[in-house]
């Protein structure tokens, strides 16, 4: 018997225009399915074919399409092709300046559900469906073939994966576990990543574009780096020229690293670095009082929202954040902000960042609308590629 899935009548109109996704409420019926991740063919309500995809009945997000070629197999053939030709469309890396990039952008790459990042040497994977752990052992042969990396880690450890009825799972494939640090280039900044400890798969890929954009703007900059991670906005400004830059986090382990990035990145050697280990938002608040004033500051926040139900919890913490900055810039200052929360449109942040204006009685300039660095692709098929967004804007009073 056929492993297929059969729509509801009308369902099939967003797959035919390349949407890769198919919710559980669209499924009329599922056939010879039953293993977590088994490839089906999706069908029309009349039986017509429409795509190859994966499917998974305890997930709500019950399927996603990899290949609108009748017969294709999610095997290790095709999944070298796939990373092939994912490659093959990004930049080609160059010592000393670009080392690290993201390969593999899940869906964006048609390989949906899985992330590969590689960090000089070092190549980091995330599965993050049922249908790709299916594939581990050929995901693993491939990158393998492909990049014959130093270290290979698996930093499957999104608890997103729990919605696919799978545990998350950590490991050193290649590699020693003193191995697991490297440094990699961007933009020419040599910043170290840890592939094991670190966020996401270590490092922040998708703000190359805005920090190259901040360095152009830090020239004699006192600088205040927001949620700074191991540090990426801040060496970027101590490049562009700042005198002073403070980076504010939560994470004593990122802020060792952003110390050692700032020793591993000289030039500028008069810039003051302040690494300050607290809340962003309880320690604004501590340099409102203060009477602190900035030229530029980056606002980069985690995820606050991952459900709908939570979106406007969501919109007063970004215009709380966004309302303090702005009184802590100084007349003609700068704001780089952003929201990685997908379901945050771009127009919603901008309406809540406008609140947030109002409400501190200054207008914004808006210099630049940020997104995702372009190894972090949008697909036109499937707007919820993008997350992150931003916006560079200058400090102005209302006349
Ligand atoms: N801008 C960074 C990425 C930021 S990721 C870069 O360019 O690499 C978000 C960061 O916010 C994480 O490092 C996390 O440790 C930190 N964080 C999350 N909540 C925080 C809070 N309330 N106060 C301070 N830091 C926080």
């Amino acid at each position: 018997m056929k492993s297929q899935i059969i729509l509801k009548p009308g369902k099939e109109k967003s797959i035919k225009l390349g949407h890769p996704w198919i919710f559980s409420g669209a499924i009329q019926r599922a056939q010879n399915a039953e293993q977590a991740g088994a490839t089906v063919d999706v069908c029309d309500h009349k039986g017509q074919f429409l795509a190859r995809a994966y499917y998974n009945s305890k997930s709500s997000l019950a399927a996603r399409i990899f290949s609108r070629q009748p017969g294709q197999e999610l095997d290790q053939a095709f999944l070298e092709r796939q990373i092939r030709a994912a490659l093959a469309r990004r930049p080609a890396l160059r010592p000393g300046v670009q080392t690290m990039h993201r390969v593999v952008a899940s869906e964006a790459d048609f390989l949906p559900g899985l992330i590969v990042d590689q960090y000089a040497g070092h190549l980091v994977f995330q599965i993050l469906t049922a249908g790709m752990e299916l594939q581990r052992e050929a995901i693993l042969e491939t990158l393998k073939k492909i990049f014959d990396p130093e270290v290979l880690i698996e930093r499957s450890d999104e608890a997103i994966r729990s919605k696919e009825g799978l545990s998350e799972r950590k490991e050193i494939l290649i590699g020693r576990p003193e191995d697991v640090r490297t440094v990699g280039h961007e933009n020419g900044m040599a910043l170290t990543v840890d592939c094991w400890e670190g966020h996401k798969t270590g490092f922040y890929l998708d703000q190359r574009l805005a920090r190259q954009l901040v360095e152009s703007y830090a020239q004699g900059a006192e600088v205040l780096n927001c949620f700074s991670y191991t540090g990426g906005f801040s060496i970027a400004a101590k490049r562009g020229g700042a005198r002073r830059v403070i980076s504010v986090d939560e994470s004593k382990a990122a802020l060792d690293i952003l110390a050692g990035n700032w020793q591993q990145n000289p030039g500028n050697d008069d810039c003051q670095m302040e690494n300050v280990r607290a809340d962003v938002f309880a320690y604004l608040r501590q340099l409102r009082e203060q009477g602190a004033r900035f030229d530029l500051i980056v606002m980069d926040p985690p995820k606050f929202v991952s459900d709908r139900a939570h979106i406007d919890r969501a919109c007063r913490g970004y215009k709380d954040l966004n309302l303090l900055a702005m009184q802590l810039l100084r007349e003609g200052g700068l704001l780089a902000t952003f929201s990685c929360s997908g379901l945050i449109s771009r127009d919603l942040f901008q309406k809540v960042v406008f609140g947030a204006s109002v409400d501190a009685g200054v207008d914004m300039q808006i210099l630049h609308q940020l997104s995702q660095a372009d190894d972090h692709p949008l697909l036109l098929s499937f707007p919820e590629s993008l997350y992150l967004k931003g916006l560079l804007g200058r400090k102005v009073s209302l006349s």
